[in-house]
């Protein structure tokens, strides 16, 4: 802190310093001008009384002068024998005239009587000011008018006039010497004063004589000169403002009486004149200031970043020794000062430890005593660990600095397992900082494992997968073997999840992995992506039959149930395919492969699926279809066919099957086998179901109410509704809003939709059977035919897949098969029905196999509503005549 004030202060100084400076130049500048600005006025002052003096003597002088010419002549006029013509007097050189002034004569009325230059023009002048001044004046003194155009000679002059009399006294004109300007003006080139400076004869009656401006006299209407208030004229030398004088300039006047006559002199200096010569060195003096300041500005700027840069200089340099000390101080810091050993070429051959502190003692189980001055050989003599040591210390004396993570090899004498390693290269050597960081690289690797591993199943996780398959692939090239991504679905995990809680689901899981687990070579990975999503990866793959083997292996693996803490369960596993380098040659190519690959096992329904290019395309139809179908329920384009069930014995309608259909504004009539399966991995499937179902349930009331007999109609439900766990509620809510008895409707379910939880399945279909709702099962022979299920589930009818009817009367063993079932069914009180019956034949072999009901295109195809409710009406007719059996 101290320190940084000392430096702060160093810093003010420069702009304190120039700002001082600036400020005193400043001052100088404008003192300087001010006092040459009053010295140059009050001599003004000075001058212009003295002036206004000798102008005074000289008007004086002037004045005399005309005074006596005219009382002489007006004596001679007065007193003399008679009349005479002055032009004649001046010829005869009895009075001398400067050479521009002329004289003139009135007599009493104002008629020209004589002039000193031959005249032309008027010859009275009785109007003019001095003439009536002097015939109303008996006063002998001369008069001065103001300037004026000379009637006769035509040129401005001043009248100077004197009144002439008559022997009794009375009045006998007057005698005019008119002057030009030059009379009043001190020098004959007019510029004594300046071109600015003012003269005037002012007359004791305070009216203005004679004025000039820059000796030019004024004869218009506006007075050069103003007195009066405002403009007040002392006899002291004074400043008189510019609205005085008609040129608006500013003065410093003075005046003097001219002694005997009522008149005074006036001399005015410009003040702008005056004060030129002062403000032009003003203005010089300022643009050197301004320099100047200019100057002490960078001079100061200059000297601050000198002085901020050599603060960081040092700053840098202190902290540079802090670091040093701290290095050396640190407790846990290791600190090594070496110096190079070279050999007689001049190569560094080891390094020798000059200095180091206690820690650096420490870290190799030595002193510091002992270990200052030792060097790598002491300590490794010449070992391959030793060369290492020095390859990369020269590495970094070489480089200048640097700073490594190391792990200490076997055979070192540092006793830490992992450090971190600080170079500097110093004049002599390196400078080097240890620090053991076995602890943090201990926990690093924790870390890495948390991060890459699930907590729950404990296998790698997706994390893992994608940083540890791009390395496996390159393996695999480069030993040109393949390798396979497996990627595994669970089969309706999600309602187990949803019905049987989370508990439940992570068992699930956790089994699941055990399983694969158990299932793979040790150097196959087994991966939980997320979810119910696993990947396995299979290495060292030779052919596609292998992986085919194992795929099998682990999806009929799965037919037997998982067991886990809460019993066992049962859950089906969809298995995609992908094979590098044929499917792809990176880590997403090939998962996302693998992954539509596992799509289509899952819509085929079959336990794997190898990934072909052709599914790329498929998907993104899927995709469409998808959005299409969200897009059908929502405008309700689903329409349900009927398809007819008969007695087999007496071809009596026994009952109806609802098939869906789908009228697509684009697509057109879609068949179910085009839809279902892909509706079925989403929960689209679960939303055509309730739209199924109400159908029915409506289409039921509205033949009710037509005063139709009705038969019951079953519905088809897939697994994932089923295992949704809502059908019992969705059936009884359809029949009470339709108002129909809910044992009009009846369910199909395929053995996979029982395969999920038992305790689920059973109430889901001992609620369905409470309402008085009957369950088919579908497909039968098609999928799991656990006689051990049927048997524990109470299940009202037998549906034989049509694949079975199909080879009746085509294989020999056909029949036995069929006879089979029809006895085990029989035997679990369930009717049987033979589905998809096309030909007589295969008709009177069900007859003769005591199936009982029999359903397919002999009989009738899936029909639409008008004409099911046209079946339902020749029934109702003739009810066993009905069909063609
Ligand atoms: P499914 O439940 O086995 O239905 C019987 C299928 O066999 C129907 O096909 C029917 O038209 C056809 N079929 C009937 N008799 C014969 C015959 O003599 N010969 C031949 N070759 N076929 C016959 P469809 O309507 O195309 O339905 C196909 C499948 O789509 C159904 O098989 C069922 O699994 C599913 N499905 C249809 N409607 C629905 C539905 O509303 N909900 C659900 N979840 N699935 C449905
Ligand atoms: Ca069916
Ligand atoms: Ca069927």
């Amino acid at each position: 802190m101290m320190r940084h004030t000392k430096y702060l202060s160093l810093f003010l100084l420069w702009p304190l310093v120039g700002g001082c400076l600036i400020t005193a130049l400043w001052l100088f500048v404008a003192r300087t001008s001010a006092a040459e600005q009053t010295a140059a006025t009050t001599q003004a002052m000075r001058n212009v009384e003295s002036l206004s003096d000798a102008y005074a003597k000289q008007m004086l002088r002037s004045l005399e002068k005309v005074d006596e010419l005219t009382a002489v002549i007006k004596f001679f006029w007065e007193h003399g024998p008679n009349a005479f013509d002055l032009n004649e007097l001046h010829a005869r050189g009895l009075f001398s005239l400067d050479h521009k002034s002329v004289l003139v004569m009135l007599d009493a009325n104002g008629d020209l009587r004589s002039a000193t230059f031959p005249t032309t023009g008027p010859s009275n002048f009785s109007d003019r000011p001095h003439f009536i001044h002097h015939r109303d004046d008996p006063s002998d003194a001369i008069w001065i008018g103001t300037p004026t155009v000379g009637r006769l000679i035509k040129r401005p002059v001043i009248q100077v006039t004197r009144r002439l009399n008559k022997p009794d006294g009375s009045f006998d004109g007057d005698l005019i010497v008119g002057v030009t300007n030059d009379f009043f003006t001190p020098a004959s080139n007019g510029t004594l004063f300046g071109k600015g400076s003012a003269q005037a004869l002012i007359g004791d009656d305070g009216k203005i004589r004679v004025a000039l401006l820059g000796n030019e006299l004024k004869i218009d209407a506006k007075p050069a000169l103003r007195i009066g208030a405002g403009c007040a004229i002392s006899d002291r030398a004074a400043r008189i403002d510019g609205g005085c004088f008609s040129d608006d300039q500013a003065r410093y006047v003075a005046v003097t009486a001219l002694g005997g006559y009522p008149y005074k002199a006036l001399v005015g200096l410009s003040e702008a004149e005056i004060l030129a010569p002062v403000l032009a060195l003003k203005g010089e003096r300022t643009q050197i200031a301004w320099i100047s300041t200019l100057l002490i500005l960078v001079f100061s700027a200059v000297g601050l970043g000198l002085s901020m840069r050599l603060y960081s200089r040092r700053a840098e340099a202190s902290q540079v020794r802090m670091a040093y000390r701290l290095a050396t101080e640190n407790g846990k810091d290791g600190f090594y000062l070496y110096h190079t050993v070279r050999d007689a070429n001049n190569d560094i051959v080891d390094f020798r430890i000059v200095d180091c502190n206690e820690q650096a003692a420490r870290f190799v189980g030595s002193t510091k005593a002992r270990l200052i001055g030792s060097t790598f050989t002491d300590h490794y003599g010449g070992s391959p660990h030793q060369q290492m040591l020095v390859a990369s210390y020269r590495h970094y004396y070489e480089l200048g600095e640097g700073e490594d993570e190391y792990e200490v090899p076997p055979g070192s004498i540092v006793t830490a397992v992992w450090m971190r390693r600080k170079f500097v290269r110093t004049i002599e050597g390196l400078a080097v900082t240890m620090q053991d960081i076995s602890d943090k690289v201990a926990n690093d690797i924790a870390l890495v494992r948390l991060a890459n591993h699930d907590e729950l199943t404990k296998l790698p996780n997706r994390n893992w997968l994608m940083q540890a398959l791009p390395a496996l692939l390159a393996q695999a090239q480069r030993e040109g073997t393949q390798l396979a991504v497996l990627f595994l679905d669970l089969n309706n995990f999600k309602s187990v999840n949803d019905t049987l809680g989370h508990a439940v689901g992570d068992q699930v899981l956790a089994a699941t992995a055990a399983k694969l687990i158990s299932l793979v070579r040790p150097h196959d990975h087994v991966v939980r992506l997320g979810g119910d999503e696993f990947t396995i990866l299979l290495r060292h793959i030779d052919n596609h039959e292998t992986v085919a083997q194992t795929a099998l292996r682990i999806s009929n693996d799965f037919r037997s149930p998982l067991r886990m803490a809460e019993g066992e369960r049962r859950i089906g596993v969809s298995i995609g395919i992908a094979l590098f380098p044929a499917d792809g040659t990176d880590a997403s190519a090939l998962l996302k492969h693998a992954d539509m690959a596992m799509y289509e096992a899952k819509i085929a329904k079959g336990s794997h699926s190898f990934y072909a290019p052709s599914m790329s395309t498929m998907r993104e139809g899927q995709a469409l279809l998808e959005e299409d179908l969200s897009v059908a329920l929502e405008q309700d384009q689903f329409q349900v066919y009927y398809q007819p069930r008969v007695c087999t014995a007496t071809g009596a309608l026994v009952g109806m099957e609802a098939l869906v259909r789908w009228i697509s504004p684009q697509r057109g009539f879609v068949a179910p086998n085009e839809f279902i399966p892909l509706a079925e991995t989403s929960d689209l499937i679960i939303r055509i179901g309730e739209v199924v179902a109400q159908k029915v349930a409506v289409q039921l009331r509205s033949w009710i109410d037509a005063g139709i007999s009705v038969v019951p109609i079953s519905v088809n439900v897939s697994a994932k509704q089923f295992n949704a766990g809502q059908v019992a509620t969705l059936f009884k809510t359809c029949a009470e809003h339709a108002a129909i008895a809910p044992q009009l409707l009846e369910v199909e379910l395929t053995e996979s939709a029982m395969m999920g939880n038992f305790d689920l399945v059973a109430n889901q279909i001992a609620a369905l059977s409470a309402l008085g709702i009957k369950t088919h099962v579908d497909d039968f022979g098609t999928g799991y035919s656990s006689l051990a299920l049927l048997q524990s589930l109470s299940l009202d009818v037998l549906k034989i897949d049509r694949a079975f009817t199909a080879n009746l009367g085509v294989r020999a063993d056909s029949e036995i098969l069929f006879h089979a079932i029809i006895a085990m069914a029989h035997s679990l009180g369930m009717t049987v029905v033979a589905e998809g019956v096309e030909t007589q034949q295969q008709l009177d072999i069900a007859r003769r196999l005591s199936c009982d009901e029999v359903q397919g295109y002999l009989i009738s195809k899936p029909v639409p509503a008008s004409a099911a409710e046209e079946l339902l009406r020749v029934r109702q007719a003739a009810p066993s005549t009905l069909t063609p059996v």
